[in-house]
């Protein structure tokens, strides 16, 4: 759903020189990165800050993803508006709210309770109406309402957890990066088709790590 916003110098210059300028010319995605208030995601932020070319903390040892990234990881996503889409890893849900505008419906899920009733409370100020959250661990995906046409994950994992390619829809495709954290991580793209799931490898990422439950002690 397409949200109104005033005019956004600071994401139209962020978009111009972060992203269009190193090749990603998706004008769906970039049109609406030049819009939201980026800003508003990260309470207490100078501007420069809040629209610089780097990923950000938002508390709780978590970070905002490197505008870059969002724009890259979203354009692979490839979402044409019907998409029902299952994001894990809400965070500062700066990222869902491109998503919310790009298709149907997000389902997010985030494992920080207080990080889903920020980004909550601000989302629905925003206005989005087709984001449902949830708290809890997301390795094991949201059952209830897949499949799910795309799935997007903002936390690296070791391998890709089986639920996620269990609820994705066939011809679906998932993004998520992988690699061991705090060193060499990969963005992959999945592909299902039927029960095959073909997988490409993108470019290098840094992303704090997928906690899952069973890893807990
Ligand atoms: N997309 C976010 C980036 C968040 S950083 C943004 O734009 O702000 C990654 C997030 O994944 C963190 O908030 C972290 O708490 C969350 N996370 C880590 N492991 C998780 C899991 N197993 N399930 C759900 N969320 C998880």
């Amino acid at each position: 759903m397409k949200i109104e916003y005033p005019d956004n110098p600071d994401a139209k210059r962020m978009v111009k020189f972060q992203i269009h300028v190193r090749g990603l010319r998706d004008e769906r995605v970039n049109e609406v990165m030049e819009k939201i208030p980026r800003h508003q995601f990260m309470s207490g932020r100078r501007i420069e800050e809040a629209y610089g070319d780097y990923p950000l903390s938002i508390g709780y040892n978590q970070t905002i993803s490197q505008p870059y990234m969002v724009a890259f990881m979203t354009q692979k996503l490839k979402l044409l508006g019907k998409e029902k889409v299952l994001e894990i890893g809400t965070g500062s849900g700066y990222q869902t709210a491109v998503l919310a505008e790009l298709a149907r419906e997000i389902y997010t899920i985030e494992r920080i309770s207080s990080l889903t009733k920020r980004a909550k409370a601000l989302l629905v100020k925003l206005g989005y109406k087709n984001i449902y959250f949830m708290v809890g661990d997301g390795s094991k995906g949201w059952k209830e309402y897949a499949p799910y046409d795309r799935i997007l994950v903002t936390a690296a994992a070791s391998s890709v957890p089986r639920p996620l390619k269990e609820q994705l829809a066939d011809n679906g495709i998932l993004v998520i990066p992988i690699g061991e954290s705090h060193s060499y991580q990969n963005i992959i793209i999945i592909r299902r088709l039927g029960n095959r799931f073909e997988s490409w490898e993108s470019i290098g990422c840094r992303f704090v790590p997928l906690v899952c439950d069973d890893e807990i002690d």
